[in-house]
């Protein structure tokens, strides 16, 4: 830290982002990214006129974008907000829609690390309620909480989704507050609150390009809601960096939703590859959340979980490992090909027989 630091920037306690290792080719599990490539049309998208991408800036409006976006979810263009990539929209909501003075704001105690991050830098109250003995987000907890809420939902690193029910009680039980559902990993399985937008002011689903679209490097997010928070998060956007996605990004994005069924076959087939990881892990005697994601979140009494993350990454296998106590047995194991799973299967039930050896 120099000592030009902002002092209120003193003690923060940045995120830290999962491993995109250089060093050798691994089978990479830890980030939830797709397997699959993104599709012909957003290949031949970005195959364009080089020069005119990199000379010239791009619409900060995202005009095409957001039609495109709109029309696939049965929205208006006004009901569309796009960013890069929806940690950039996550950001943006805790600067416009939570006021450490009037309000502070509500999220599970685990789940994705980046909230706690937001709160912190901009000073705001958060109250991390913890989760049930299951795992599972308390619903009934976060009703009439009077304070902004964030909720993954399917949440992360869990994998365990709320229904929409359970999601619009916590809505309509908060009119006053802005409630945030973070719909990363919704399109493996969960379901999907955006049709609550059309009766909730006070209702914001922020998705992303990078996982069920195969654009993890693009970065690109969306959210729908009202016009109002809407028009809030653009005020935010056109206050910090008006051009925040570049062209290519933005031409990527519109193809994408012209090829709405492709990428929805490819989250049916990570789907199928979940069934069969969940299956094979639980006969190796793991526990496995019920995941309606594309990551499994998995632990065994047979070894920690910091030792199978090493032993994983020494065989070239990366899965993701958080220190923190009440999760430190588990792995969150990213769903990829069936062949990358079933090597995975194959590198742990090795592992497992070595460490029964060493006993
Ligand atoms: N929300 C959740 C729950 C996530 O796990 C992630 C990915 N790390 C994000 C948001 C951010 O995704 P991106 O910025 O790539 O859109």
């Amino acid at each position: 830290m120099s000592r030009f630091l902002a002092e209120r920037y003193a003690s923060l306690v940045a995120y830290t982002p999962g491993e995109q290792p250089t060093d050798m080719k691994y089978i990479k599990l830890n980030t939830n990214e797709s397997p699959f490539p993104p599709s012909k049309g957003v290949l031949d998208a970005i195959n364009t006129d080089a020069v005119s991408a990199l000379r010239l800036y791009p619409d900060p409006e995202c005009g095409i974008l957001k039609e495109k976006i709109a029309k696939q979810y049965g929205f208006a263009k006004e009901n569309i907000f796009v960013s890069n990539g929806s940690d950039d929209i996550l950001n943006f909501s805790f600067m416009a829609f939570c006021d450490g003075k009037k309000c502070g704001v509500a999220f599970p105690e685990i789940s994705y690390g980046f909230y706690k991050v937001y709160a912190d830098l901009y000073g705001v109250d958060a109250k991390m309620l913890p989760l049930a003995e299951d795992f599972s987000v308390s619903a009934e907890e976060y009703c009439n909480i009077g304070r902004t809420v964030v909720i993954a939902n399917p949440n992360a690193p869990t994998g365990i989704a709320l229904s929409v029910r359970e999601v619009e009680r916590i809505v309509a039980s908060n009119p006053d507050h802005v409630v945030v559902i973070d719909e990363a990993y919704v399109d493996f399985g969960a379901e999907s609150c955006i049709e609550l937008v059309h009766q909730y002011d006070n209702l914001l689903v922020v998705r992303t390009y990078s996982k069920s679209f195969s654009m993890a490097g693009a970065r690109l997010g969306f959210a729908i809601g009202g016009r109002e928070l809407i028009a809030d998060l653009d005020k935010i956007k056109y206050s910090t960096n008006p051009y925040n996605i570049n062209r290519l990004t933005l031409l990527a994005g519109a193809a994408a939703m012209d090829d709405y069924d492709y990428y929805m076959e490819n989250c049916r087939k990570i789907v199928a590859n979940r069934a069969y990881t969940t299956e094979a892990l639980t006969s190796l005697g793991f526990e496995v959340l019920p995941s309606k994601a594309n990551f499994v979140f998995a632990r065994s009494k047979k070894i920690g979980g910091e030792a199978l993350y090493t032993k994983l990454k020494k065989r070239g296998i990366l899965v993701r490992h958080f220190k923190t106590e009440k999760i430190k047995d588990f792995n969150r194991i990213t769903i990829g090909t069936l062949g990358e799973m079933k090597s995975l299967v194959a590198a742990v039930e090795a592992i497992l027989g070595e460490a029964a050896g060493e006993e």
